[in-house]
């Protein structure tokens, strides 16, 4: 495993894209006023950013009324169906998310995995959504880190797998999210993961991807996500070798996500 063979300088092409913070609000909160009131917060103290992409992915069916709420966020979805119509009971399709304003989906989260949601299912739904004109953010990660390293084989297979088929042209669509479970909020005795962990795995991502792709994969976004705060996102953003952040439970918290925000566009 060739693991430095990129550089710092060369895995964060920030020059090129603009940062993004992503919102995953899960299965939360229960009910469409509660999601207004957090989402009124949060697009009241973002509107002076310019420079920071802002997306909040709320559960669907809160999708259409927010996005009437504001301009300056852009809706993500938290899954969507690997195909557009059809007599599947119970799915949302790439098509109707995109048909109500929706741009971004997060497909693969390690919570839908743990469903049995596989890498080729994951692929399928790149590929609709892809179709559809959404941009997906692909979550990949590992349960745990053993000293073996055999991790990083498993992120490779996942990104393999997940990514295959898709075409030069559109894989700067799609970013990438490392999640590695361990870390993840909701996860039984998590740990903390580092910046260092971060910048690690977003130069082995690159190097797979780029292996894959060839040069275009400077224009993918590598994100990171797994109890990210207002407190370590600094740390994450500056030496992660990240080109932004996907804070799970504190988005549900609209000063907490708005100091994300707000750190990340200090630095863009
Ligand atoms: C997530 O699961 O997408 C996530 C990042 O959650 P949290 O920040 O709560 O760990």
């Amino acid at each position: 495993m060739e693991r430095n063979s990129i550089s710092e300088q060369e895995v964060c092409y920030t020059f090129l894209m603009r940062k993004i913070i992503i919102g995953n609000w899960k299965m939360n909160p229960v009910s469409l006023r509660d999601a207004e009131q957090l989402f009124g917060l949060i697009a009241k103290s973002v509107s002076s950013i310019k420079k920071t992409e802002i997306v909040i992915c709320p559960p669907f069916l809160y999708l259409e009324r927010l996005k009437k709420l504001s301009r300056k966020i852009t809706l993500g979805a938290q899954d969507a169906f690997g195909k557009d119509v059809g007599p599947f009971t119970g799915e949302v399709s790439p098509l109707m998310l995109y048909n109500i304003g929706v741009r971004y989906v997060i497909l693969g989260h390690s919570e839908r995995r743990v469903l049995g949601e596989t890498n080729a299912l994951v692929n399928k739904k790149i590929k609709a959504s892809l179709l559809a004109g959404l941009s997906p953010i692909l979550c990949v990660g590992e349960s745990l880190r053993d000293e073996n390293h055999s991790y990083f084989n498993l992120i490779k297979v996942q990104l393999e797998e997940c990514l295959a088929g898709i075409s030069k042209n559109s894989i700067s669509k799609i970013i990438i999210a490392y999640e590695p479970i361990w870390a993840i909020s909701s996860t039984p005795d998590r740990k903390d993961a580092t910046a260092s962990d971060s910048l690690e795995m977003a130069i082995f991502i690159r190097k797979i991807l780029t292996d894959k792709f060839g040069s275009d994969v400077r224009k993918v976004r590598i994100i990171y996500g797994g109890s990210v705060n207002e407190k370590d996102a600094l740390e994450f953003l500056k030496h992660g070798g990240v080109d932004g952040l996907l804070p799970g439970r504190a988005s549900l918290d609209a000063t907490k996500f708005t100091e994300i925000v707000k750190i990340c566009e200090r630095l863009n």
